[in-house]
C-alpha cells in the first residue's frame, strides 16, 4: 500500500516555478503597502505576502479563491504550506 501523502491537494497544484522576476506582492505594489517574505499560490501562481507582513495577502488569496497550497518566493526557501491540513512539506519539483 502506498503511504498516505502528508497533504491530499497536491492535485491542485499546477505552478511549482517561481517566476524568473518578481516584483513583489502584486496586491501591495497595487495599493503602495509593503511586506515581509514572499510567498506564490501554486495553482495560478500569484506572488502574495506571507502573514508576518501587515496584509497578509496569501493568506486572503487562499481564503478567497479555495487555493490550498502556496510556496515560499523566498531566495533559497522551497517549502510548501496547505492551509487546508495545516502542514508544510517540500515543494514538488514538477507539476503531478
Ligand atoms: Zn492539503
Ligand atoms: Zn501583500
Ligand atoms: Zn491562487
Amino acid at each position: 500500500m502506498a503511504a498516505t501523502p502528508i497533504c491530499a491537494h497536491l492535485d491542485q497544484i499546477e505552478v511549482t516555478a517561481l517566476p524568473e522576476t518578481i516584483e513583489g506582492c502584486e496586491e501591495c505594489l497595487k495599493i503602495g503597502s509593503g511586506w515581509v517574505h514572499l510567498r506564490m499560490c501554486m495553482t495560478c501562481g500569484k506572488i502574495g505576502c506571507c502573514d508576518s507582513s501587515p496584509n497578509r495577502h496569501a493568506t486572503a488569496h487562499a481564503d478567497e479563491s479555495g487555493h490550498p497550497i502556496i510556496r515560499s518566493a523566498e531566495p533559497g526557501e522551497d517549502w510548501s504550506w496547505c492551509y487546508i491540513e495545516e502542514v508544510a512539506f517540500a515543494a514538488p519539483r514538477r507539476a503531478v
